[in-house]
């Protein structure tokens, strides 16, 4: 029989090293919220294949269009000879993004390349170069998000020199003591340290900080963040590729935070697991890059296309949006329960079905606990639950179970992973 444990020592033969696996858990095939390795042994996934199956695991909806697609043609181009399904996305998207402002977009295919394609739009319709991003960011592993990103170890080390004129401030965050204030003076200072405001082309952030701990934006910062772009005619960029898709409770989470983002980058949950990328803006910035100058040769797949649309009729008609507050919800008093047994979750973050606990060291105020989080996600990952980890300080455990898990098996995971962090917990 092929074990997980052969399987990873095969891959560790012939895989680079930087390309890690989480746990080596070899899949043989995967359903709603159930992925089965090929061992046999059933897990319940809370990872999503990190927020990509938000409609869960081979939806059949998704399957069936995606066949049907399959047999009449896999790919021509959309640059050479289009398809309707690569148009009526464009018109749903620009249809469901917060604000009234008329609206265009375009595709790609992953996440990292929306992010180059929204630098290069807000380059184009600007004429400016700067950039300012949010330190504890991700924005991607290719050169300019990797410039983007606000964390060195282990996404930049090794791997400079970076694009120039990208600008780091911090990013608010109330449980580290930084408040919206001190973040927003980090821009000030760069205005009058490093660079003119009427040099800047963009400003780019995340709702939420996805990679960087599950960190929220207050209402507040995003509104403060649209002034100071309104004023010196930046261009205001959301990342919602790890935030999209109904995560939240909404579609985007820019709409928790009363404004109209110029640009929102769109990846991960926006076709059920084929690999799709958006980029859906204001009109009249998105055409400013000439033709010919936006694209790519699998730039908006038909098989990532069909299944993008089903995603949206599945969010629809399923009302994923409510379910992922009700997985919010009951996740949420789970581990309010939880940091009442176990003074080592320092604090719980919750926005629908994207949530977090952050792991400390007891008695020492917020101090980061990576052992302990590293160790829950293989602990979990023994007992039958994926559990995936995130924080710039490597010590916060992020749950993102597909949004059409019932409730029952939110807490069948849940048992585990209390279980899990209860034995670590003693035999500390
Ligand atoms: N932006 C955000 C907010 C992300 O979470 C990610 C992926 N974790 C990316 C960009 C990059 O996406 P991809 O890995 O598809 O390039």
């Amino acid at each position: 029989m092929t074990t997980n444990q052969s399987w990873q020592q095969r891959k560790q033969q012939v895989i680079a090293r930087g390309m890690g696996n989480l746990s080596p858990i070899y899949v043989e095939k995967a359903e709603n919220a159930y992925v089965w390795d090929i061992e046999g042994r059933r897990y319940i996934d809370f990872a999503s294949g990190i927020a990509v199956n938000n409609t869960g695991h081979s939806h059949p909806r998704i399957v069936n269009a995606v066949k049907a697609q399959l047999d009449r043609f896999s790919h021509t181009c959309a640059m050479v000879t289009p398809y309707p399904s690569f148009v009526e996305l464009a018109e749903q998207l620009t249809e469901r993004v917060p604000g009234e402002t008329a609206n265009k977009a375009m595709f790609v295919t992953t996440g990292a390349e929306a992010v180059e394609n929204a630098i290069k739009v807000a380059r184009a319709h600007t004429g400016r170069s700067g950039v300012i991003a949010f330190k504890g960011g991700f924005h991607g592993r290719t050169n300019m998000t990797m410039g983007l990103t606000g964390k060195v170890a282990p996404y930049k080390a090794g791997f400079g020199p970076f694009p120039n004129e990208i600008y780091h401030v911090p990013y608010p965050n109330a449980y580290h003591g930084i408040s919206v204030e001190e973040s927003l003076k980090g821009i000030t200072d760069l205005f009058a340290a490093d660079i003119e405001p009427t040099r800047v082309a963009a400003i780019i952030f995340e709702p939420v900080q996805g990679e960087g701990g599950f960190y929220q934006a207050p209402p507040a910062f995003a509104q403060a963040l649209r002034q100071l772009c309104d004023q010196h005619g930046i261009v205001l960029i959301a990342d919602e590729i790890q935030t999209g898709f109904a995560r939240t409770g909404k579609l985007f989470a820019s709409e928790y935070l009363g404004i109209e983002p110029d640009l929102i980058t769109m990846a991960k949950g926006i076709a059920g697991g084929f690999p799709l990328s958006a980029l859906v803006g204001k009109a009249e910035i998105m055409d400013a890059a000439a033709p010919g100058g936006l694209g790519g040769t699998y730039a908006g797949s038909p098989l990532a296309c069909v299944a993008a649309l089903e995603v949206l009729k599945i969010i629809d008609e399923e009302q994923l949006c409510d379910k992922a507050l009700a997985i919010g919800e009951v996740m949420s008093k789970r581990l309010q329960d939880m940091q009442q047994r176990f003074a080592d979750i320092g604090d719980i973050r919750v926005l629908g079905a994207m949530v977090a606990m952050e792991l400390v060291v007891p008695g020492a105020g917020n101090k980061p606990n990576p052992e302990l989080t590293k160790a829950l996600v293989e602990a979990a990952n023994q007992a039958g639950v994926i559990l995936l980890s995130c924080g710039v300080r490597g010590n916060v455990i992020r749950f993102l179970p597909a949004l059409t898990t019932d409730l029952s098996t939110i807490n069948e995971g849940l048992d585990v992973v209390e279980r899990c962090l209860a034995e670590l917990v003693a035999n500390a």
